[in-house]
Order: structure tokens, then sequence, then C-alpha cells
């Protein structure tokens, strides 16, 4: 769209790639990607390994100069103490991670995270200074009872609470029927929600929040399908799973035309 938003293209590896193979990966990723846009910053690139592979990604982006932002798929809602198995954002933070994934379907679904935790880790992650990438989304079951946006809207209203409009996030419209199943939502479905998701922001942050926040689509990205909603001016990029996984695919999306 015409904005001044600058696209996002976030690699969600979820528990894929250990750090050897990470490190592998993100050499290759960069090597695919000489000369394309992101490396004059007109595409902010991130990529979300698993927790143990951020030391080893962040040596390696740190070392050879890799313009990749790097992010954590999760986050504890506390600081630090006796919390066996949670990792602090203040931890995260000193990996140089910018980003953290908060919310995400898979972890709604598999480890019970309701709205009042995705809250929560909102909160933690922006007191360490992290960018939540506050993810959002209607299963198919919701999709026939309440349509398409009042999930994803409710879900965003409640993780919105109590933040403050001058903070720094990033919204993910991830329909769950669209993740990993090959069936993306169509470009117009994905800008109908997206735009019912700048309203949210619109009205818990203001209007100048809801100008600069970028919020991405994902469910089944690939490069066959990445301009089609890149087009669309409500979506700011793309949350991406198993083809973030691919090198070529992955260079190919982020190297998106519109
Ligand atoms: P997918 O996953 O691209 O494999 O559909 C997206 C996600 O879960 O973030």
């Amino acid at each position: 769209g015409v904005n001044s938003r600058t696209p996002l293209i976030a690699g969600n590896w979820k528990m894929n790639l250990d750090h050897l193979q990470a490190v592998a990966f993100v050499q290759k990723l960069h090597w695919t990607l000489k000369d394309a846009k992101h490396e004059d910053g007109s595409v902010e690139v991130a990529v979300f390994p698993p927790f143990t592979d951020i030391r080893s990604v962040q040596t390696l982006i740190d070392a050879d100069k890799i313009p990749f932002a790097l992010g954590a798929q999760d986050v504890s809602a506390h600081d630090s103490g006796a919390y066996t198995g949670e990792v602090s954002g203040a931890f995260l933070a000193k990996l140089d991670a910018k980003y953290v994934i908060i919310g995400h379907s898979e972890r709604r679904e598999y480890h019970s995270e309701g709205d009042d935790i995705v809250a929560a880790k909102v909160k933690a992650s922006l007191k360490h200074g992290l960018v939540p990438v506050i993810c959002v989304g209607e299963t198919a079951g919701d999709l026939e009872k309440f349509g398409a946006s009042a999930v994803p809207v409710s879900q965003l209203e409640a993780a919105l609470e109590g933040v403050s409009p001058k903070a720094d996030i990033v919204v993910a419209y991830e329909p769950v029927w669209a993740i990993g199943s090959g069936q993306a939502a169509t470009p117009q479905q994905a800008q109908d929600v997206c735009a019912a998701l700048r309203a949210v922001v619109a009205k818990v942050l203001g209007d100048e929040a809801a100008a600069r926040t970028r919020i991405l689509y994902g469910g089944s990205v690939k490069s066959g399908n990445i301009a089609s909603f890149m087009r669309e001016p409500d979506v700011d990029g793309a949350l991406v799973g198993g083809a973030s996984l691919v090198v070529d695919e992955f260079a190919a999306i982020i190297r998106f035309e519109k």
C-alpha cells in the first residue's frame, strides 16, 4: 500500500533446525539474497529460531553484518525467578533479539495460552525492550459461527489492554485454518481482517500508532502468493512458517514484487 511502513517478512521456524542447521541456513539465505532489496532497508527480514539457536545466530549475523533481525518464538510473562523452563525477555534482549512472537495459535492451543497470558507476555516483552509480534486469528469453527474478524478483533483488544500508545508492536493476522494447511486466505480476506485490526489499534492506541504499526498476514504464505498479499493496503508483511525453512522459497518471498 501507499504508506511509510517498512514491510516485514518474518520466518517462524517453529521447532525446526538445531543451532548448527540454523547457522548454515542463515549463511545460505544471506548468500542467496546478495543484492536483494532487504540490503538497502526497504524490506525488513526477521528470523525466529528455537531458543537454543538464538546465541549462535546472533553471533553469525553480528560477525558477518547480516541485515536480518532476530526474534524468539515465545517469552515468559515473568522477569526472573522460580519459573522452571521459562525464558525471560531480559535474556532475549541481551542476545540482541528485537522481536518476540506472542500468542501464536500453537501456543494458544497446545499450551492453553489465553488472552490474559498473551496480554501479560506483551507487557513483559515491552518492558524488556522487545517488539511483540502479537498473533491473532480465528479457527474454522469461529469463521463459521462469528465471521472472520470477530475473534481476531477481540484477541487484539485483550492483548493491547494497558499498552502505551507509544509502544512499538507488530500484529500478525493468522487464520488458524490457513496455518500449515496449504489453504491461504484470499488477499481480500486478509485485507478485510487486517483493516479491522488496524481499527482496533487506532481505537486502543490512537491514530499515530495505527498509521505506523505493521500488520502481517500469516498462513500458507509462499513465493507464489506473497505479492498478492503485499498489494493490499493494510497488509505490511508476512509471518511465514513452512516456507521460511526452504532457502530459495524464503528468499523468493523476501524478493516479492508487488
Ligand atoms: P505456515 O505457518 O506458513 O506454515 O502456514 C505460519 C505460522 O504458523 O506462523
